[in-house]
């Protein structure tokens, strides 16, 4: 059985990482998604629809399925940062897509 090289370790890393990329989406498991938003557009880096899109939605449900009013306070911050980055939308626009899904 030969030893690991640290490169060798590098690259099963490497790996669990891409795993964890992986569109699975297991409850109370934290996700890295590709479908966080751009700013200051706010539209999804992985699929450019307005943020968060129906992947991202999804992901938090998952994300906060023990914390729902955690993932409130999270969209009503991202909310507050959307609407003085969106000046031209309103709010009721703005809160029915950060929060009107929950
Ligand atoms: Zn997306």
């Amino acid at each position: 059985m030969p030893r690991r090289s640290p490169r060798g370790e590098d690259h099963d890393a490497r790996t669990l990482h891409d795993h964890h990329r992986h569109d699975g989406v297991r409850p109370g498991w934290p996700t890295v998604t590709r479908h966080g938003p751009v700013l200051p557009t706010w539209m999804c880096a992985g699929c450019d629809r307005p943020w968060p899109c129906a992947r991202r939605r999804i992901e938090l449900r998952a994300e906060y399925d023990q914390a729902p009013v955690s993932l409130r306070l999270y969209l009503g911050s991202c909310l507050v940062a959307a609407s003085q980055d969106m000046s031209w939308a309103t709010a009721g626009t703005l809160h029915h897509r950060f929060l009107g899904w929950l």
